[in-house]
């Protein structure tokens, strides 16, 4: 039974051994040059990780960095790593994340260049605050400010180590010790931490509040010397104090009702008229109709400020669902209400409440220190009782903060804000000159800073960098100043940030510096906000990178867009007009095997650690280190979401096992090849060695390519089907017998092995940047590395040089053409011999793959025949077994039809060799004649 070699070849280097053993005679076992290695082709579940350390250790992985930094004279390559947070402990997409950054650094490494990656984390921000807060059972209010910063920084520390130690394993390569913290250097509310209660009770109320000035045709409507009133709706009367408006929309009609119960006349929207009857019990007349525009020239008289003429605005936020479709409007409690107020150009009141959710001294006495929910608001309704229509519980969904489960209110309080008006067109400039992969991701960057609001970059929390400003007392407003910032950082220098708030504001505005400042004498105090994290994060390109601050890449998560890439954008942008990188790189989630997101409460969480180690409870084997670069490269390279399965991990296991098979067969055959002394040269070489050294140098140019283009997943596709088309069932394939049989140091054996050590140096500078662990492993067993170390330094040969002179006969792609025609016979050829029936030329091309080469051998281990001849008539050859035909397609149009016919040779197996090739079966043919020194004419005594 015959199989294709195609498939006998996959199993082929594990047999070849015993293959060897068990069928040469025994007397020329010994003459054989059996491949010898100590590199394992396959390593055990249970050693996996074992094995992933000991390479760390044996090939000095934290050594790397240093060493290659003392390379001068290379270029730079600069990687700005976009800090993780500092919060929990590592996840799947941390190690996309970094694997990613790593094969980027060290694909460049290995090329020549001298790599910066300082890797860093953000120890700031809520995430962090909440769990020490959480942890301490304790709300902010509760702890010093000082406490919280402490317990904030030792638990973002103690998760940094922790993070850090996952990171090396990883075989990350960076500048560890130096890593960056932004902690050396939080909010209202955000809406993540509120959650949503759908049973709140909040008061509903319909309010009227009397017009004072209105147009002449509405006015004409009603019966002289009567009242008008707009109505309106609110669910929290508390803020009726803070009322500067009323919102109608411009585009619904609105009308005045009049109730002939109360004798009042009522104005509202139409479409709301019915529901606002059935709500009051009350029937409505309606005198007249409008359109909603004619209501800016209405202004109303202020429910608490009875002096205080508010005016009636237009604004997009007013529907028709629920109300009169006329709405109270407080800027300072609300976004639409600000918004709109904005719009209009009217000055914001003071807030009239505390941080506390307290009443200040900006509202009426009666009010002040009574909070807003609960007190203030019953004598806000008692206040209003005359204008109030109509008053009734009303349940809802509302905002509650999920710590204190308490109802949220919102307020307005004064923020920092980055003007972005000011750089985004220069923003958008700049982006021009970034590289975005993949490239539409330019767009989505592009329009967002199109459409970005001002910055704000202060949060109301203690654990962050405070923003160093100081606040005159009776005033409110700000001191900045340079002096000042100055001098805050000459202190924090000496005593460290906490002195912000450790030290007495006069230690900090000191009456020196008030004096050189010429400020009045007042009392000051100090500002209580931090900078947002973003802020921090985004400024590190000037505090990380070195001159001229600019990275050549930055690889992240989509999200970053958002996040760190604009935010360092914005400050590099503002500070110098420039970006502070040159090339982004978008990568994707990842998600369990369906495509959900993972997390605890799901339970489908693959930790990397899973991965490496397995885990019996996700019964997930250990696949070690170079299965986890491996799978990232060929499948998390993208900007789509990863979702880990496990057939992909086990289908990356076993093209990995391919990869080392083929590492396993080279090592072996280079065993005592010492390339400094048997390198030879390519003008001799035969022209199956030259063509592979010629696709070798395609097969790297391409690899190259793919690296700089970030496109990992091809990089390890070109190395699968590399290693398997061309390495494995080609060249190894046919070599094995020069290999195997030739004299150790014969040229036909010599050419072959610095064919193996080009493919073994290629092969390894490839596969190096995705699994680092496994070509140090090869590199640590190869016999003639010297004391470099590690495969990122060491001076690999360079193949386009070594080829400069020469080129591949077209005769070789002929050859191969017609190999693949034999291939698809089936038939075992080793025991053949070819006759091929062709025009002349393509014979006379042929026919120079034997050229200067002892019995033909050239095409005989192209073919993997006995013997190969040419005929000029194939009718004649009457023994044929298969007869085969194919045409080679010359592109000049001349015949390339060819026959190949085998039949069974004539020629007995040569009892070393097993070749095909001698005349009687024992007796060695006459190549191993001649490597064994035996003379021909003593051949029978064998
Ligand atoms: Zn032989």
């Amino acid at each position: 039974m015959h199989f294709p070699i195609q498939i006998l070849l996959k199993k082929h280097f594990l047999r070849i051994h015993e293959f060897i053993c068990s069928h040469r005679s025994s007397s020329f076992k010994n003459t054989i040059l059996l491949p010898q290695t100590k590199f394992p082709h396959k390593v055990s579940s249970e050693k996996r990780r074992q094995r992933d350390h000991s390479i760390e250790i044996d090939a000095k992985f934290e050594k790397l960095y240093d060493k290659q930094h003392e390379k001068l004279g290379s270029k730079d390559f600069i990687l700005h790593d976009g800090p993780p947070y500092a919060n929990g402990d590592v996840h799947i997409g941390h190690a996309v994340n970094k694997i990613l950054k790593d094969i980027t650094v060290r694909s460049e490494l290995i090329k020549g260049r001298r790599i910066h990656f300082t890797p860093g984390w953000d120890c700031h921000g809520l995430p962090i605050e909440l769990k020490v807060l959480k942890e301490n059972h304790k709300y902010s209010s509760e702890a010093s400010q000082i406490e919280i910063r402490n317990k904030a920084f030792l638990f973002s520390q103690k998760v940094k180590e922790k993070q850090k130690s996952s990171f090396m394993e990883w075989g990350i390569l960076a500048d560890w010790p130096n890593s960056y913290f932004t902690c050396n250097l939080t909010t209202s509310l955000a809406e993540a931490e509120l959650e949503y209660n759908s049973n709140h009770v909040s008061p509903s109320v319909f309010i009227k509040f009397s017009v004072i000035k209105c147009p002449d045709v509405i006015r004409a409507a009603l019966d002289p010397g009567s009242k008008l009133s707009v109505v309106i709706w609110t669910t929290t009367p508390w803020t009726l104090p803070a009322n500067q408006a009323v919102c109608y929309s411009p585009k619904q009609k609105y009308c005045v009702a009049f109730c002939s119960t109360r004798k009042e006349f009522y104005l509202l929207a139409c479409e709301m008229l019915k529901d606002f009857e059935k709500t009051m019990h009350i029937e409505l007349n309606v005198i007249t109709t409008f359109e909603g525009s004619l209501l800016k020239e209405v202004t109303y008289s202020h429910p608490i400020s009875k002096d205080r003429e508010c005016p009636l605005l237009p604004a997009n936020h007013v529907t028709m669902d629920k109300g009169t479709g006329l709405v109270h409007t407080a800027p300072n409690h609300g976004l639409d209400d600000y918004v709109v107020i904005k719009k209009e150009q009217i000055p914001l009141d003071p807030c009239i409440v505390n941080e506390d959710g307290c009443y200040n001294n900006y509202t009426i006495k009666e009010l002040q220190g009574k909070s807003v929910l609960d007190a203030g608001s019953k004598l806000v309704l008692d206040f209003l009782v005359n204008d109030i229509l109509h008053l009734e519980d009303y349940k809802h969904s509302y905002p509650y903060d999920w710590r204190s489960k308490t109802p949220v209110i919102l307020r307005s309080c004064h923020q920092w804000f980055i003007d972005i008006n000011q750089i985004r067109t220069k923003a958008i400039k700049s982006l021009q000159n970034v590289n975005i992969v993949p490239d539409h991701f330019k767009k989505v960057f592009q329009r967002q800073l199109e459409s970005s609001p001002q910055w704000c970059i202060s949060r109301q929390r203690a654990w962050g960098v405070p923003i160093p400003a100081f606040y005159s007392s009776d005033q409110n407003k700000p001191l900045v100043h340079r002096i000042l910032t100055d001098h805050l950082c000459s202190l924090i220098q000496k005593h460290g940030i906490h002195c912000w708030w450790e030290k007495d504001v006069n230690d900090l505005l000191t009456p020196k510096l008030k004096n050189q400042l010429k400020l009045p004498d007042e009392i000051y105090y100090k500002g209580s906000d931090i900078m947002d994290i973003w802020f921090d994060s985004g400024i590190s390109w000037k505090c990380v990178l070195p001159e001229p601050h600019i990275s050549d890449i930055c690889i992240e998560g989509v999200d970053q867009i958002r996040g760190w890439f604009n935010s360092s954008l914005l400050t590099s942008v503002a500070i110098r007009g420039t970006a502070p990188y040159k090339t982004l790189v978008l990568h994707g989630f990842t998600t369990d095997a369906d495509g959900r997101k993972m997390s605890k409460s799901e339970g489908n969480v693959i930790s990397p650690e899973d991965i490496l180690s397995g885990s019996k409870k996700n019964k997930i084997p250990p696949y070690g280190i170079d299965v986890l670069r491996w799978w990232v490269a060929a499948h998390a390279c993208q900007s789509e979401n990863i979702a880990v399965k496990m057939e992909i991990l086990e289908e990356c296991t076993q093209n990995l096992n391919k990869v080392r098979n083929v590492f396993k067969f080279l090592l072996g055959n280079l065993n005592e090849y010492n390339p400094s002394i048997h390198i030879t040269s390519p003008t001799h070489m035969r022209a199956l060695d030259l063509y592979m050294l010629y696709a070798l140098k395609n097969f790297y140019q391409k690899v190259e390519k793919q690296y700089s283009l970030i496109q990992y997943k091809g990089v390890a596709k070109d190395i699968l089907n590399f290693v398997t088309n061309e390495i494995s069932s080609f060249y190894c394939h046919l070599v094995k017998d020069r290999l195997y049989c030739e004299a150790q140091h014969s040229k036909e054996r010599l050419d072959c092995q610095t064919v193996l050590h080009f493919i073994l140096s290629t092969l390894i500078q490839s596969i190096g940047p995705l699994c680092p662990h496994l070509a140090e492993e090869v590199f640590l067993c190869l016999p003639y590395r010297d004391a470099a170390n590690s495969v990122f330094v060491y001076e690999w040969p360079n193949l386009s040089k070594f080829l400069e002179s020469t080129t591949v006969p077209i005769s070789v792609t002929w050859a191969n053409q017609i190999r693949d025609v034999i291939l698809k016979s089936e038939v075992k050829t080793i025991e053949m011999e070819a006759i091929i029936t062709c025009s002349s030329r393509i014979t006379d091309e042929l026919q120079n793959l034997n050229k200067d080469l002892k019995d033909n051998t050239g095409l005989n281990e192209f073919f993997q025949v006995s013997d190969v001849k040419f005929a000029e008539c194939h009718e004649n050859i009457s023994e044929s077994l298969v007869t085969l035909n194919g045409d080679l397609n010359l592109s000049d149009g001349e015949n390339g039809c060819f026959t190949v016919s085998l039949l069974k040779t004539k020629q007995e197996k040569c009892p070393r060799c097993r070749l095909f090739t001698t005349s009687s079966q024992t007796s060695l043919c006459n190549r191993c004649a001649h490597v064994l020194n035996v003379p021909l004419s003593h051949q029978s005594s064998v």
